[in-house]
Formats: C-alpha cells, sequence, structure tokens
C-alpha cells in the first residue's frame, strides 16, 4: 500500500478573524499526498498557495482543521515541536534564494544543520556532498553575492537539502528564472523525487504544472481547492 506521507482534513486558514480586514486565505482544503509523490499548487496570485505550502510545512498553524505529517497531528502541536518537525521533515525552497550575503556558499548550505545535533565535520561533509551533487563544489569558499543567478539557485537548493528532507516544499520557484535555469531546477527536483522525496510546488508557470514528472495538480481559487487532477503518470 501507498504510505501517506501528508493528510489534511478541512484545513482553513483566515487572517485577522473577525476584523475588517478578515481574509479566508485557505478555505476547507482536504488533501492527501503519498511517499515519492509531486504535488502541484496551481492559481492565480492570492488564490492561497503560500498561505497552503506553509500550513503544509508547519511555518503556520490552520484556523480550524487537522494536518497530519506522517500520521501525526500536527495542527494543534506547541510551537517548540512543530519546529523541530519543520526541521527534520522539510527542505525549503523560495522564490526570493533568501541567501545570507558576505557568508561563503559553504557556510550558507552548513547554517540550518547549526541548531541540531550534527557534529560539525559531518556537517561539512554533508555540505560538500551536496555541493559537489549539484556541481558547485569549486565555488564552496565564494560568497554568495559574487555568484551567477543560476549558481545562487543551486545553493538554495543545496541549502534545502542538508536536512536530508523527507519532503521539498518549492514557492514559486522559477518566478526569477529563465526558461533553460527554470529547466535545470525541474531536473534538479525530479531527479530529489527519483530519490523518494515528497515535492510539492506553488506555481503558475505552465513551464512547471505540465512537466511530465508532476503527479498531481491541486487548481486554487479564492483559498478553495477548485479541482484536484491526478496525472495517472
Ligand atoms: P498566493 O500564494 O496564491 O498568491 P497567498 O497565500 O499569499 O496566495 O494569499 C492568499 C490570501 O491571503 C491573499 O488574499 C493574501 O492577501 C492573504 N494573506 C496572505 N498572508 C497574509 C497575512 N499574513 N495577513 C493577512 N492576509 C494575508
Ligand atoms: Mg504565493
Amino acid at each position: 500500500a501507498m504510505q501517506t506521507v501528508i493528510e489534511t482534513n478541512q484545513v482553513s486558514k483566515v487572517f485577522n478573524p473577525g476584523m475588517a480586514d478578515e481574509v479566508k486565505a485557505v478555505t476547507d482544503a482536504t488533501l492527501k499526498i503519498n511517499k515519492a509523490e509531486v504535488t502541484v499548487l496551481k492559481g492565480p496570485s492570492g488564490s492561497g498557495k503560500t498561505t497552503l505550502l506553509s500550513l503544509l510545512g508547519c511555518m503556520s498553524r490552520p484556523t480550524v482543521g487537522s494536518i497530519c505529517i506522517n500520521d501525526k497531528d500536527v495542527a494543534k502541536l506547541p510551537e517548540r515541536f512543530l519546529a523541530q518537525i519543520r526541521r527534520q521533515t522539510f527542505g525549503f525552497i523560495f522564490q526570493q534564494f533568501n541567501l545570507i550575503k558576505d557568508i561563503s556558499v559553504l557556510e550558507n548550505v552548513m547554517l540550518p544543520l547549526y541548531p541540531l545535533d550534527v557534529g560539525l565535520r559531518e556537517i561539512k561533509a554533508r555540505a560538500e556532498s551536496i555541493l559537489d551533487d549539484l556541481d558547485i563544489l569549486k565555488k564552496e569558499t565564494v560568497k554568495v553575492q559574487r555568484l551567477s543567478g543560476g549558481e545562487q539557485q543551486r545553493v538554495a537548493i543545496a541549502r534545502a537539502l542538508i536536512n536530508r528532507p523527507e519532503i521539498i516544499l518549492a514557492d514559486e520557484p522559477t518566478a526569477h528564472l529563465d526558461t533553460r535555469l527554470s529547466q535545470e531546477l525541474l531536473d534538479i527536483l525530479q531527479n530529489m523525487n527519483g530519490e523518494g522525496k515528497v515535492i510539492i510546488i506553488g506555481t503558475h508557470d505552465p513551464l512547471v504544472y505540465e512537466s511530465s514528472f508532476i503527479d498531481r495538480v491541486i487548481e486554487m481559487r479564492d483559498g478553495m481547492i477548485q479541482q484536484i487532477k491526478e496525472s495517472g503518470k
């Protein structure tokens, strides 16, 4: 049987509830994602993609509804447990690379592991191995602002992978990339999926949601899931 990794039931997120500026960002989202599946959240700007991704990634909590990650309901967990699950389970790729200027490529990639119980030598070895996989190890001592856009993208991906996450969340990952770099990013995501990782991408880029390795497209509008298309790839 398929192993369910994420399951949500009637999840809603309301910002500023009861106030004049109340926003129902996500309403009644019910979905299920199995091991090694690739899911796209597709929808126009403001449709709730980022909000749903941040709920799935334990970066915020739903107003109502349940979110189970590997059968554990995380919706009501206190922040310190939520943070622990977040660090151990997820890798995040943002549209802005969110790299830290003035420190090297290697240090940027090592950073997420500092709060975890991993020795410094092990952290460095892992970081160098991932940079090597992404073919950017030769730049390890360079400060990130001196890299090209495509190189920065790969450093951001390396950083997302350093904790060996089971689930990769990518929010508009191609928004600032040209077609060639977008395709390179998709190839990397496809490889990661080939290694068994769950991938969830928020996007309105057809290059992404029309890719052949996508298992499921969840179409969102006004915070609601309009339809879920399974590709049966
Ligand atoms: P998308 O990523 O599809 O563009 P978002 O999830 O960012 O959509 O936003 C969904 C809706 O929630 C929008 O109307 C947005 O303005 C609103 N929203 C998002 N974050 C907040 C917040 N922190 N406070 C108030 N409203 C928010
Ligand atoms: Mg967004």
